[in-house]
């Protein structure tokens, strides 16, 4: 029976003193507790009291108030002992509503997107955790598939309609996979625009590639994104259980191997995992161990392919291409072991060691082949080298101590760069034009050729990538590029520089659109400096001879 409650406790459960008074305060405050009708043991803290005598704290208790309302409460109840006897209980306890409701929030913080309502990357390990360790995994036939879908070009939408726009994107993004799904599917956003899928069970694998395509078609219907109608295509990975998994890494992995794969085809693609890509992943590892050695024991070489001034003839300056000498495997070239050094990082480090090597090797020739436009030498610097801090430190210090003018140095950076603008990127580039260094977007027309961008950055030179240039005499559609290309980039006082150039014809048609300098195997194979002084002595000796 209730004895006595303080104003407080009064307020907190809406009774006055008068309406508690003889009621049992348990079977107000705690309707389903049947200790007391059925004298058995105690089921909450104020029975452990009133039976046993005991000192009991509960932190998850709910309590009702008087119009039916309830809330979480902490209490604590203690005996009240009266010649050795239990005569009652002190029952203290807390409104936690608003400590419950921060906790909610951390909980929410810790495995929810605050953006799309989804559950996050911690929430699905976690999910798929459970479900691995779950007895159930180790029968055979139970059959889940992992799916990793990326959006293909968001940067694009954020950089051109805002951040505002992007989140929205993503928001309508996430409804609609949401839409597309059955219960038992889980659905998380990994980052940025990545999301990923568990689908658990399937009878096989074509549930999810059903599923994926469904959720092609479905993103691939246009958003209304303010004024614009902005189409979204999504690549997909999708990894199974048919090899047994244990971490649920090692899927994640999988699934991220078969999404770059997608990327890689492009164009809402969509790839089943399958082993001969661990393998491939495996030979990547290979690659990056013996690359880092490499790059530690001296076993790379700089190779330089001639750039041609197509009305003179003559040697401009040079590609700086990297090769790798392997003591066992001969010559490797750069489609080998440049994309794993731009995924490790190792790319910096490359760059950074061509600049040096090719500068050196430049300022050599400048003085043994002094000509009235000296000598210049392209190097080739990925966007990754390009966002390191020590960029410009390293690009000048490296000027200064081989003595090369910053003029004879011509920087190719690829298309993507203008793609990943931000604003360091485009300081680091504008220093570079101020110092008088030149820059190049090589392999133009290959990447999302962002035209618009083209006058903010201060770039001097476009190479026509090879593709056009192969096919300028047997196909209209390249030669329309290649003569726009050449127009264009003189209307905006750039230079034009064609790549991969193998046959007179093809000369002849880049002459005729005015083409300011060629590369190719016509004049050139790519050549170890040896061979390249070679090439700049031969010429002197013919200039010589034109002269007498
Ligand atoms: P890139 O910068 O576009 O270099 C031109 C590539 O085209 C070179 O391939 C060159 O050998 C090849 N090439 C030149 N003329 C012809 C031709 O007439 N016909 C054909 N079929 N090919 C021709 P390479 O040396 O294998 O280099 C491939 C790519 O690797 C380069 O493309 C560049 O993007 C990258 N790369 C090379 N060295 C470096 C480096 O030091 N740093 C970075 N970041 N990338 C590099
Ligand atoms: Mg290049
Ligand atoms: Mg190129």
């Amino acid at each position: 029976m209730t004895t006595f409650a303080n104003p407080a406790a009064l307020q907190m459960v809406g009774y006055t003193l008068e309406e508690l008074q003889g009621q049992s305060l348990y079977q107000l405050f705690n309707p389903t507790c049947v200790c007391e009708k059925q004298n058995a043991a105690a089921c909450c803290a104020i029975c452990h009291t009133l039976h046993r005598g005991e000192i009991h704290q509960i932190t998850d208790e709910v309590f009702w108030r008087q119009d039916g309302t309830s809330f979480p409460v902490e209490y604590i109840s203690t005996p009240i002992m009266e010649q050795g006897q239990i005569a009652g209980a002190v029952v203290l306890f807390r409104d936690v509503t608003e400590h419950k409701a921060a906790e909610e929030q951390l909980w929410y913080q810790a495995f929810y997107d605050s953006l799309t309502g989804l559950p996050n990357r911690t929430w699905f390990l976690k999910r798929l955790e459970q479900m691995m360790a779950h007895d159930e995994y180790d029968q055979n036939d139970h059959q889940f598939a992992v799916l990793f879908l990326d959006l293909a070009h968001f940067r694009l939408i954020n950089d051109s309609l805002g951040h505002v726009a992007g989140d929205e994107l993503l928001r309508i993004v996430a409804r609609r996979i949401e839409a597309c799904l059955r219960p038992g599917h889980l659905l998380a956003r990994f980052s940025g625009d990545e999301f990923m899928i568990l689908m658990d069970p399937i009878h096989d694998i074509t549930d999810a590639t059903t599923l994926a395509q469904t959720i092609q078609q479905v993103l691939a219907i246009p958003v209304a994104l303010y004024d614009y109608h902005v189409h979204t295509t999504a690549d997909i990975g999708i990894a199974f259980n048919s090899t047994a998994y244990v971490e649920p890494n090692d899927i994640l992995r999988d699934a991220d191997s078969a999404l770059q794969q997608a990327k890689a085809q492009g164009n809402n693609a969509c790839v089943v995992f399958d082993k001969a890509m661990r393998q491939k992943a495996l030979e990547r590892l290979h690659i990056e161990v013996a690359l880092r050695y490499a790059l530690e024991h001296d076993e790379l070489c700089v190779y330089y392919q001639p750039i041609i001034d197509l009305a003179t003839g003559h040697i401009a300056g040079f590609e700086a291409l990297a090769r790798w000498q392997h003591p066992q495997s001969g010559l490797i070239f750069p489609s080998v072991f440049i994309p794993v050094a731009e995924e490790t990082g190792l790319i910096v480090a490359l760059d950074y060691w061509v600049l040096r090597k090719a500068c050196e090797q430049i300022c050599v020739w400048q003085t043994l082949f002094p000509q009235t436009q000296p000598l210049t030498v392209n190097v080739n610097m990925s966007v990754k080298t390009l966002m390191q801090r020590d960029v410009l430190t390293q690009i000048e210090r490296t000027l200064r101590e081989t003595g090369l003018t910053p003029a004879s140095l011509k920087l190719e950076i690829t298309e993507n760069v203008m793609m990943d603008q931000n604003d360091e990127t485009m300081a680091t580039l504008q220093h570079l034009s101020d110092i008088g260094v030149h820059l190049c977007i090589d392999d133009f027309g290959t990447g999302f050729s962002s035209l618009r961008y083209l006058h903010r950055f201060p770039i001097q030179t476009l190479k026509i990538d090879r593709a056009f240039v192969s096919t300028v005499t047997s196909d209209d559609e390249s030669s329309a590029i290649t003569q726009s290309i050449a127009a264009l980039s003189h209307t905006l006082g750039k230079q034009v520089v064609a790549e991969g150039i193998e046959t007179t014809a093809q000369l002849v048609y880049l002459r005729q659109v005015q083409c300011d300098y060629g590369q190719g195997y016509l004049f050139s194979m790519p050549v170890n400096s040896t061979v390249a002084t070679a090439l700049l002595e031969g010429q002197n000796t013919a200039k010589r001879q034109q002269q007498r």
